[in-house]
């Protein structure tokens, strides 16, 4: 007999899930889709059922000098309006679903859900976004790409609950946010980028790219980040052709109903030339 409990505070949430598996639900806007069932009967869940998304002591925007603390479970409508909220992260939340998902659904739903086409991932790979994942006896501080290992494969244990994002502050002179989707709203990424810039008296001090849907996960590549630091902007520029060379190496996308291999692959490179003609 499947269980389904409603823990009444974060304390209870995680001795449930130290207990027995359970599949934890905060918007249920990813799980209810996966486990539907056939016309007019409801989601078929075959595994304990914990949900979390009336935990209210996760749910804030907390900032300091360094860093944004996002709790789990705030819904990304209100991380859209929240004035703490990077604009990077804004702007890739506005084009996900509609108002009436993004009412419930959550940046954890998002992160351990693993999809390659997850578009809230692209921006919190750029930022460098830490998951704080809970259970009774520890606390675990992981970045992103430390938890997400695979398309829905995650680090995260069974009793563990992420409860908290949090954001480091890096005061950017440019950021870029591109959606390539089938539609205006409610589209899955065809194809998704990040990118920002550090510049200071024309010189580049930090330059990040990231891309969704086009590898297995999030890509985003330190090592060709750091060629391309402290150098001025037009010998960035002026690396365009090895740039994009670098960046080819990495797309490996895939083949399905949304789109093909060899479109992913040009669209991608175009969106990183695009954006650094734009510095
Ligand atoms: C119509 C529609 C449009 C959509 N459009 C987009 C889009 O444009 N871009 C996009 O990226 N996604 C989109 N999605 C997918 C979905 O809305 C997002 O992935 C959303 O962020 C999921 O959040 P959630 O809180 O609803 O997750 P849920 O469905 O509740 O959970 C998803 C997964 O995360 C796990 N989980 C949730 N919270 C926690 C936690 N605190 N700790 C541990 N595990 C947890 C669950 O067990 C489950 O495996 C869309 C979905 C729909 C139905």
């Amino acid at each position: 007999m499947v269980k389904q409990i409603i823990p009444k505070n974060l304390k209870e949430a995680i001795t449930y899930l130290n207990q027995e598996d359970y599949q934890v639900i905060a918007g249920g806007t990813d799980l209810m889709i996966q486990k539907r069932n056939t016309a007019d009967l409801p989601p078929l869940f075959n595994t304990n059922i914990l949900y979390a998304f009336n935990l209210d002591e996760l749910k804030y925007v907390i900032k300091d000098e360094t860093k944004i603390r996002i709790g789990s479970m705030t819904s990304l409508e209100t991380l859209l309006h929240h004035p703490d909220v990077p604009q990077l992260l804004k702007d890739v939340i506005i084009e996900m679903a509609s108002p009436g998902i993004r009412n419930v659904a959550t940046l954890a739903g998002n992160i351990a859900n693993a999809s390659p086409a997850g578009d809230s991932l692209v921006a919190l790979y750029l930022m460098d976004a830490i998951v704080v994942l809970s259970s009774l006896n520890q606390e675990r501080q992981i970045p992103i790409s430390k938890v997400i290992l695979g398309p829905r494969k995650t680090s995260i244990a069974k009793n563990e609950l992420i409860t908290e994002i949090i954001l480091p502050i890096h005061n950017f002179s440019q950021t870029s946010w591109v959606k390539v989707g089938g539609r205006r709203a409610d589209a899955i990424s065809k194809v998704s980028f990040a990118g920002a810039v550090k510049i200071n008296s024309g010189t580049v001090i930090d330059i990040r790219i990231a891309l969704g849907a086009i590898f297995m996960t999030v890509v985003r590549n330190l090592e060709i980040e750091n060629r391309y630091k402290n150098i001025s902007v037009q010998e960035l520029k002026d690396n365009m052709q090895q740039i994009l060379n670098d960046y080819q190496k990495l797309i490996k996308p895939i083949d399905d109903q949304r789109s093909n291999k060899i479109y992913r692959s040009q669209v991608a490179l175009n969106l990183i030339e695009d954006f650094i003609r734009k510095i």
